[in-house]
């Protein structure tokens, strides 16, 4: 932990022969946009996840900008961006199929901000300068400011050091920033599985003592947070860890039961380490995949065994609306990614009824995760009669 009075005034400036992080390992887009912002009279830098993952010579998700001009300032600035959110809000320039997210300085001064009873932050934007922005970040390895001119790290919290050491540092006390916005508990959780990182005690504790406190977080944003957690190439740990620290109640209620049913238990890790795969080779990872696989056992449970060629399917859909329904209480899937699982399950049954629905099947727009469904649910021990291979020999032709 970083205590917020250890402010220093001046950062530690840590220079590239240190950081060695290459010029033309900077984002282009990232790079026009500072350009811009500097052009117009104002600062802008990367900071985040971008520095963090460059100077541990990991290819970063994405990468944040942020500038001491307000989201209005930027848009007049870059026309063509939009700005975002309520809470924060923030702005997306596209480019391509690229977004990166720039935001303004915000402010250590908490006056102007709103917050619920349980201290949770509802509202802030309050924009101040670098000094004030760095201690609202979470985590000290997110709080390194890339300046691309310079090509020079600043680094007010030691996050740099923290980074080279692998420990997750909380800025200011752990309970009040979990307290603050608890969703930075998964994001602890995240990091740690991502980065093998050391979490101390404390730090730990309060993770455990406020996960609570989840249940106040929109169940939008809870879905959001979900895909973070599991569709960025370490889901296996981080189902682990987030089981240990009891924190599927907030996010997965229905998932959590089966886990510990073997079965139920060795389908699901089966498809995580197929995702954990497809993502380390670039491959495409839908999100009505990963729900079609975490609510299965949820939807057997309604339906009984979807074993028989006898099943129908309007009976599937009965039973995945009730179980749709229960999970967006906690966790909101989106309109159309619910359709989209919906559909990869009523495809388990048209599966099984072969020859007959085998054309239907075929010309049906989520055969390919339908089928690739049906295989994982047959390597994982289910006994479907050979349909996977039938259906194997029958695309190869
Ligand atoms: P990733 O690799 O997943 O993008 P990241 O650290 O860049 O990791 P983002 O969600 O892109 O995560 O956020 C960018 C930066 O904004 C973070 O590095 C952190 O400094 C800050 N930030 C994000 N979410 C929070 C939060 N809930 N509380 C405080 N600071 C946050
Ligand atoms: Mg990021």
């Amino acid at each position: 932990m970083v205590a917020v009075n250890q402010y220093k005034i001046s950062p530690e400036i840590i220079g590239i022969s240190k950081h060695r992080i290459k010029p033309d390992q900077i984002d282009n887009d990232a790079k026009s946009i500072i350009k811009k912002l500097n052009k117009g009279g104002f600062k802008g830098y990367i900071v985040g996840g971008f520095v963090r993952d460059s100077i541990l010579g990991l290819k970063p998700k994405d990468c944040d900008v942020v500038t001491n001009a307000t989201p209005e300032e930027i848009k007049n600035l870059l026309p063509r961006t939009r700005i975002i959110g309520k809470r924060f809000k923030i702005v997306h320039a596209r480019s391509g199929r690229n977004i990166t997210e720039i935001s303004t300085f915000r402010s250590s001064n908490q006056s102007n901000t709103k917050k619920s009873s349980e201290g949770l932050l509802l509202r802030d934007n309050n924009y101040g300068n670098i000094e004030d922005d760095v201690f609202r970040r979470d985590f000290t390895i997110n709080a390194l400011y890339l300046d691309v001119e310079k090509m020079e790290i600043i680094d007010f919290v030691e996050g740099f050091q923290d980074i080279k050491n692998g420990d997750l540092k909380s800025i200011g006390d752990s309970f009040e920033r979990f307290k603050e916005d608890p969703v930075r508990i998964l994001r602890a959780i995240r990091f740690k599985a991502k980065l093998n990182l050391n979490i101390d005690n404390k730090l730990g504790r309060d993770m455990k003592k406020l996960s609570y406190l989840l249940k106040e977080i929109s169940s939008g944003r809870k879905y959001e947070e979900t895909l973070k957690l599991l569709l960025t190439g370490n889901s296996q740990s981080i189902m682990s860890e987030m089981q240990n620290h009891d924190l599927l109640d907030y996010l997965l209620p229905l998932t959590k039961d089966f886990l510990n049913s073997k079965k139920d238990k060795r389908f699901i890790f089966n498809v995580l380490k197929n995702t954990d795969e497809r993502y380390k080779r670039n491959k495409t990872l839908t999100p009505s995949f990963l729900f079609a696989v975490l609510l299965w056992p949820a939807l057997i449970n309604k339906t009984g065994s979807l074993n028989s060629k006898k099943i129908k399917i309007h009976n599937i859909s009965r039973a995945a609306n009730l179980v749709l329904k229960k999970h967006n209480q906690d966790c909101f899937i989106p309109a159309r990614i619910q359709q989209s699982i919906k559909e990869t399950w009523e495809l388990q049954a048209m599966l099984l009824k072969i020859p007959e629905k085998s054309k239907i099947a075929l010309k049906h727009k989520r055969f390919r995760a339908g089928y690739d469904f049906l295989l994982l649910r047959e390597k994982s021990g289910e006994n479907l009669g050979g349909a996977g291979q039938w259906w194997t020999k029958k695309i190869a032709y």
